[in-house]
Parts: C-alpha cells; structure tokens; sequence
C-alpha cells in the first residue's frame, strides 16, 4: 500500500491578483497531484490574514493598483517567507507577483513597491509594453522548452545568485534586452508566462510538486507517469511560435 502522500498550497491573494486566469496554475497542481492519489490543502490567503507554512506558495500577476495593495502586506511576512524559502519551501510568482518576489518594482507613477527579496531582482517601469507569445529554453526541465505569453511593461533585471529560469527563444522574457527570462533562487521561481502557464508546461507542474513533496518529507520523490499527450501537443503546437 503507497503512503498517503499530501501537499499543502498557499494561494497568495487571489482576489487582488489573478491576472489572465493566473489560478489555471493552481488548478493544475491540484489536479495533476489528485490524478496520482497525492490530497492537496489549499488555503487562500487574502489581505490581514496570517501566512501559516506550506510546502508551496503560489501568487498570480495583477495592475499596478493591486500590486500596491498586495505589495505592503507581503512585505509583512517576509522575514517569515524568507525562512520558509531557506527551508525548501517551494514558490512561483507569475508577472505581477514575480516583481513582489524581487527587492522592488517601480510603477511609472507613484511610489516604489517594496518587494520581498525572495530573489535578488529588481523591476522598474519601462516605456513599452511587452504583449505576446513566449517560449523558452531551459536548462533543467524535459521537454527543455516553456511556452506562455507575456503582458507587462516592467523591466526585471536578475543578479547574484539568482538565476534566470531558462533563455528567451521567442518573445521578450525579463527586460527585452539580456534574453533572460523569469528567475530562480534556491526553489524560488518567478516568471512573465501567463496562458496560464502550468496546463501547457506539466512537466514544470510536476517538477514543482516533486520540490513541494521534497520539502514536506525531506526525501526526493519521483512522481508517477500521466497521459500528458494532449498537454505536450498543446505544449509542442506552440513552441517557437510568435503568432
Ligand atoms: N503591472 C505589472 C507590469 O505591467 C505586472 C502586470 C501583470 O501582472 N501582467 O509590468
């Protein structure tokens, strides 16, 4: 009998950011852990309340006005958020939330929005905004490719140890300049891919959920094989497509 395996989510403020159906993700997680037999908690986290630990926390992207909203009330917990990163939890923020997850993001108009350092980036506002399919290469996920499309016009730029989470093939990733796109500390990810982007990439689903099951059970766990034909046809279907 295989052991009753669970994970538990963190679904950082879904009202106020949920860019583009950015909750497809969560969905997917559950889904693709519930088809292997592995229960999944979620819990919301909404404005006031108390981030409690979790083995991942997700946060989808969202205006400037949300952000803001969103930004001083991250930057409660981060010391909290920081330990848990230290600790292996795992972490995925989507556009807007990636920028949160960054030292600061610096709107056009208004104030600096203090990020959380959970990776050593920074965003500022740029004078285009970057709409349109995206793939890229990455240097640790098979297939190696990602696909999704972008919508904002923050310029991130990733430094330190932090690493970008693969090259820009197609589209314009980070910043439009350095070909880098999204980032990665320690199991941090951050990333300009709406679609959303876990149903067209479960092979990135599932490599977070085998982090997440690492976490809570301090050992590696390889999960079991699905039918992921219909998702890597997606997947495949848009591959080094702009249009
Ligand atoms: N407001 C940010 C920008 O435009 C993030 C937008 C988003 O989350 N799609 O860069």
């Amino acid at each position: 009998m295989e052991r009753e395996l669970k994970i538990s989510i963190a679904h950082l403020y879904p009202k106020l950011l949920n860019l583009y159906g950015d909750m497809g993700n969560i969905i997917t997680l559950k889904k693709r852990c519930e088809w292997r037999g592995i229960s999944v908690e979620i819990e919301d986290i909404g404005i006031g309340d108390t981030i409690k630990e979790h083995d991942l926390y997700f946060i989808g992207g969202g205006q400037d006005k949300q952000q803001q909203d969103v930004a001083d009330e991250l930057f409660k917990n981060k010391d909290f958020l920081t330990t848990e990163r230290d600790n292996g939890a795992v972490f995925l923020g989507i556009c807007g939330g990636y920028q949160l997850f960054g030292h600061y993001y610096q709107p056009f108009d208004g104030n600096k929005l203090k990020g959380i350092s959970l990776l050593d980036a920074y965003t500022v506002a740029g004078h285009k905004r970057f709409i349109g399919n995206v793939t890229v290469e990455t240097g640790f996920l098979t297939p190696s490719t990602l696909v999704g499309f972008e919508n904002h016009s923050g310029l991130t730029y990733i430094q330190g140890d932090t690493q970008p989470l693969g090259k820009i093939i197609v589209g314009n990733g980070n910043n439009g300049k350095d070909k880098t796109a999204g980032a990665r500390f320690k199991n941090a990810f951050g990333t300009y891919l709406h679609g959303s982007l876990l149903p067209k990439n479960p092979h990135f689903a599932d490599y977070l959920i085998e982090l997440a099951l690492q976490k809570r059970y301090g050992e590696k766990i390889t999960l079991s094989k699905l039918d992921d034909t219909i998702e890597l046809k997606t997947h495949n279907s848009l591959v080094g497509k702009a249009y």
